[in-house]
């Protein structure tokens, strides 16, 4: 025989009451069940709402007629007309006493627990009358059982205890009575001794369900509800929470104990003395088999089962060196603290032993305070003890797991993830069960914080990188499209899933926490975009608080750049194509690595030389190895190279610069690159990467350029004066022609100074085969002394720029699993 429970969503509409039955009428083909049921969704609340309405003196009608109207709905939907008067006429009944009780609490404006829980009770029995006979319209034997007679509990009322005893003889009693019938059962009530109504805390209907499954010895107690059994985390939370096959009764009992509320925790305790499986189902997918919860669970391969939330939390701190710590003193406060019946979530010591830190539940806090300052008076006077602290706002997170006791590096992986997000962890405990880590954060980073540590244990399922991209000029539009066509690939063989969620250009920006659509983020941006605001970006990406949040800048402007370091402050990685940022003062260069640095994330900007050229990284990872730069020589202008590259033969300067522009190899005034500040940022940046604390002051520029055409005022003038002063070029080229040389514009890091000028190079040199508009860099080091380490390709363009951001993001996502 099964017991079958069926929760709020469960019973909360005629629709689902229909498929209820029908899982009820399979299951009586193979042996009549036990069927124990929860109020309709939403009624136990607004009956508690209605509960402190009266006695606050205020007006609970409106909450009644929605009460009646939820159940009048169904009884209309699922009854035939003959058969709908003596269950209108029950509930009518229920509804007045409920109404008596109310206006009672409503004249002595007094509300009790013993009180609350009689109006609670109506919930129950409102429901399960109603649907016992609706099922008796299907299968005659159904019969509708208030099981506040059966259930025997203490007088805690909103909390009450089970006298197991006693309520297995009655339960027995009543099964073998009754034998053959489909019991409906009210979940969530009992008795006390002398007959009033108990409640067994919010969500006990599960425990009701395990009370009779083991008074009655089921082979199986049924928990079905409205999502596909217990998953690694609240699925409202974490998107890609899945759900756990086979859990412990200890696993299912801790998850549950932290939050996890898809199961009642005391409910597992009489299953687990009678070794009767739980089996947690999905009323509305019932073939997918759910989670089934048993003492002899398989070994299972996941570092933990899943992670809990307690999202309302206050603890309390006490200290005093006095006192703390001495023998006897945690028995004190505890017991008075259980005494009072405040619940202790969590409780820590610091290893000084001079502070005990406590979480209660926020309505707790001020009770515990005073108790504590009762109890303690003595001692508080003598200052022994410090007056207790309460901190608020504050929330639980625990990773729950058989398998954590046997497996090292948990906490340091739980930590990890936890830092590299920038939560800031208040309290640690740790079960001696070893079954679980809990952790108390602040209440906003909740979110973040269950999502970021379930990325980070479930490395099997793709983790979500949060990408904010500011730009969508050619290398903003490029990359979208690269990253468009590769994640599939990403996904299946990197386990990455990179998800565009905050969009802006200088016009419009957009926001959407489950991704933007790379296929028509354009239209999209265009038509539902809010007008863009830079500060507002920056500060929306911050509010949203999402995990492995990266901010990309794909602008040459200066106007981001003031934003990094909080940006870097709020735990986000930077990956940036934009130069001015590292360029511009070196205490800023310095800030913005040091805070990326302190703050666990990561600050990539590959593309701000050579493009997606591999040259930050290998100047990198030569540092890093020990390795020592002894000479940079590179040329770092896709422009100016390519002039020079075809500044030969019959070509006259003035014909080769056009042409570079006309090919869009150029900026709108060629002068810009001509002038060497480009190529300047560049080779400071390396400098900077080198070691060299230089500023843009320290690199000294060669210029390529005659006075006059550099200060022609327009561009039309800038070309006459190359054509004016084209012997002054012919004269270079010839002589660098007649040495068997060739012209390049080099920049150089020896010693720790810079130097960009140009220089006629024979064909030793490693840069005298130069073509198109490449870029070519050569590391002299301790180890690539003899020669030189170089790295040469296409320094410019959107497609291997983007590519390059695109490697940059990855990086974030891949280095720091
Ligand atoms: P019922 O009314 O059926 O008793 P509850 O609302 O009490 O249902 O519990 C089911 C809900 O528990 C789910 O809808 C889900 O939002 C929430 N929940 C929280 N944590 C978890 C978890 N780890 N696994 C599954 N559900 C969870
Ligand atoms: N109806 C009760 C509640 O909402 C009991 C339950 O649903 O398990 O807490
Ligand atoms: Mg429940």
């Amino acid at each position: 025989m099964k017991v079958l429970k069926f929760g709020g969503t469960s019973v909360g509409s005629a629709e689902n009451i229909k498929t209820l039955l029908r899982l009820v009428g399979e299951e009586k083909q193979k042996n009549s069940p036990v069927v124990v049921l929860s109020a309709m969704s939403g009624v136990t609340n607004l009956l508690t709402d209605m509960a402190e309405m009266a006695e606050r003196g205020e007006d609970y009608d409106a909450h009644l007629k929605e009460i009646e109207a939820k159940h009048f709905a169904v009884i209309r939907s699922l009854l035939p007309a003959a058969a709908q008067n003596p269950v209108f006429t029950r509930l009518k009944i229920f509804f007045n006493e409920l109404e008596d009780l109310l206006q009672a609490v409503a004249n002595l404006r007094e509300l009790s627990l013993q009180t609350k829980d009689q109006i609670l009770s109506y919930g129950e029995r409102c429901s399960t009358f109603m649907i016992s006979h609706i099922a008796s319209q299907n299968f005659g034997d159904a019969l509708y059982v208030n099981g506040s007679d059966l259930i025997k509990t203490d007088s805690n009322f909103g909390q009450a205890k089970v006298d197991t005893e006693l309520t297995e003889m009655l339960i027995n009693n009543f099964y073998q009575e009754n034998k053959g019938k489909v019991l409906f059962v009210t979940g969530f009530i009992a008795s006390n001794a002398a007959g009033r109504v108990t409640t067994l805390g919010r969500g006990g209907s599960d425990y009701t369900a395990a009370v009779w499954g083991a008074a009655l010895n089921a082979e199986e107690i049924e928990i079905w509800t409205d999502v596909n059994g217990m998953m690694t985390a609240d699925p409202r939370i974490v998107k890609k929470a899945f759900s756990l096959p086979e859990l412990s009764y200890t696993e299912a009992m801790e998850l549950s104990y932290f939050g996890a509320k898809v199961i009642y925790p005391p409910t597992m305790i009489p299953a687990f003395m009678k070794k009767i499986p739980i089996v947690i189902k999905n009323t509305f997918e019932p073939d997918f088999a759910g989670t089934c919860i048993k003492s002899d669970v398989k070994a299972s391969s996941l570092p933990i089962k899943g992670i809990s939330s307690i999202d309302h939390i206050s603890i309390i701190n006490l200290t005093g060196s006095g006192m703390v710590g001495k023998a006897g003193f945690s028995g004190r406060l505890f017991s008075l603290l259980s005494r009072e019946q405040i619940n202790v979530v969590l409780i820590t010591q610091s290893s000084s032993e001079h502070s005990i830190t406590f979480a209660v539940k926020p309505t707790d806090a001020s009770q515990a305070i005073s108790l504590i300052k009762k109890e303690f008076e003595l001692e508080l006077d003598a200052k022994k003890l410090e007056l207790p602290e309460v901190e608020n706002n504050l929330a639980v997170l625990a990773i729950v797991g058989e398998n954590m006791k046997r497996t090292p590096g948990m906490s340091g992986r739980l930590f990890s993830a936890l830092g590299r997000n920038g939560i800031n962890v208040r309290a640690i405990a740790q079960g001696s069960s070893e079954y679980n880590i809990s952790v108390i954060i602040s209440k906003d980073d909740l979110s973040k914080a269950v999502n970021a540590v379930h990325d980070a244990f479930f490395t099997d399922l793709k983790r979500t990188l949060n990408v904010f991209c500011l730009g969508t000029g050619n290398i903003g539009k490029t990359l979208f499209n690269q990253l468009k066509e590769q994640m599939p690939f990403l996904a299946a063989n990197n386990d990455l899933q990179v998800k565009v969620t905050g969009i802006s250009n200088t016009r419009k920006m957009i926001f959407n926490t489950d991704g933007l659509s790379l296929e028509n983020w354009e239209a999209e941006l265009n038509t539902n975009g809010e007008q863009a605001d830079l500060a507002g970006f920056v500060a929306k990406m911050k509010a949203l608080n999402l995990p492995n949040c990266v901010f990309v800048d794909n602008t040459a402007a200066e106007s981001p750049i003031e934003f990094y370091q909080g940006i870097f402050e709020s735990s986000i990685s930077v990956v940036t194509c934009n130069k001015k940022g590292n360029s511009a003062d070196f205490a800023q260069y310095k800030s913005f690595k040091d805070t990326a640095r302190k703050f666990g994330v990561d600050f990539y900007y590959e593309t701000n030389v050579g493009a997606g050229l591999p040259i930050i990284r290998t100047l990198r990872e030569l540092m890093m190895s020990g390795d020592k730069v002894a000479r940079i020589e590179a040329i770092l202008s896709g422009t100016i190279s390519y002039i020079f590259n075809n500044f030969k033969g019959d070509a006259g300067f003035y014909e080769t610069v056009k042409e570079a522009q006309e090919l869009g190899y150029t900026e709108p005034d060629p002068r810009d690159d001509l002038n060497g500040k480009d190529f300047m940022r560049k080779m400071l940046i390396l400098a900077r990467d080198a070691g060299y604390p230089l500023e843009a002051s320290d690199v000294k520029i060669d210029n390529i350029l005659p006075e006059a055409c550099l200060n022609a005022t327009s561009v039309e003038d800038f070309y006459s004066e190359l054509q004016a002063n084209a012997a002054y070029f012919e004269n270079l080229k010839n002589t660098a022609a007649n040495d068997g040389k060739v012209l390049r514009y080099i920049g150089k890091l020896e010693n720790g100074n810079v130097e960009i000028s140009l220089q006629m190079v024979d064909d030793s040199h490693p840069f005298y085969m130069l073509s198109g508009s490449d870029n070519i860099i050569s590391f002299t080091t301790d180890r690539y002394k003899t020669r030189p380490l170089v790295v040469k390709g296409p320094g410019a363009g959107a497609e291997v720029t983007a590519a390059g951001v695109f490697a940059d993001i990855i990086n974030v996502g891949t280095l720091n699993k």
